[in-house]
């Protein structure tokens, strides 16, 4: 059923907190002063080919590219950035493979195939990835004793990056995020972009998932289901005016 601009504008207050799957049915207007898109590791070594690939991953390119020339006057973006041997990768473990989990300091930790390292071609901002509307890069991960998947907290969950304290400096309150992958760097950045009082909108045809085995599926499905009950609208990129 089409919803009028009006209607849609009436729910925007509420959007982040219908329930998942009404979620779709609102059409959000970008309010240039206080919506921002947040890009995420839009990185070569995600891409086919990469270190790290994610299925379909350099598809999410041009959707990405044609949100910011034709929907979001602002955006930030992050990019993984690990030194050689960072404790994330399963090479730092003896006897370890990637898509293992291991016990850290801070918590369960999936072990990953080396990626992202610094001043590597794997670790630029993928090339065609339209920058001018950018307006700040967030490096994450570059702590060799910690990962960082959210793009406000590393994975202790309490050492922050300086993104809130930015966001908030610029009057953002709405944040929607694209990027590289749904289940881990896009779901934690938008889990604690809820928690910190944003609301949030994943655009689901701008993100590809890794999609490890999970209970009940895979890390795609979990992530959404956590992203859901925490508020987390999603949409699609069409649904934007
Ligand atoms: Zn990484």
């Amino acid at each position: 059923m089409p919803i009028s601009r009006r209607s849609a504008l009436a729910a925007l207050p509420t959007l982040a907190a219908l329930p998942a799957g009404a979620q779709t049915m609102a059409i959000p207007r970008i309010d240039q002063t206080t919506d921002m898109l947040g890009v995420i590791d839009v990185q070569p070594d995600f891409m086919p080919g990469g270190k790290l690939a994610v299925a379909g991953g350099d598809q999410v390119v041009p959707v990405i590219n044609r949100l910011l020339e034709t929907r979001f006057r602002h955006a930030f973006a992050t990019q993984d950035w690990h030194p050689a041997g960072h404790s994330s990768f399963a090479s730092s473990h003896a006897g370890r493979q990637p898509f293992e989990t291991v016990q850290m300091p801070y918590g369960p930790q999936t072990l990953w195939p080396d990626h992202c390292i610094q001043g590597s071609a794997g670790a630029e901002l993928h090339r065609e990835l339209a920058q001018p509307r950018i307006e700040l890069i967030v490096r994450k991960g570059f702590r060799p004793e910690i990962d960082s998947y959210s793009a406000f907290f590393e994975n202790d969950r309490r050492t922050t990056t300086g993104l809130h304290g930015w966001l908030q400096a610029r009057g953002v309150r709405r944040v929607f995020l694209a990027g590289l992958a749904t289940d881990y760097c896009v779901a934690y950045s938008a889990e604690d972009a809820a928690k910190l009082g944003y609301q949030v909108v994943v655009i689901e045809d701008a993100c590809r998932g890794i999609g490890l085995p999970a209970e009940g599926g895979t890390t795609i499905d979990a992530a959404k289901r956590r992203l859901s009950a925490a508020g987390v609208a999603f949409l699609t990129s069409d649904a934007l005016a």
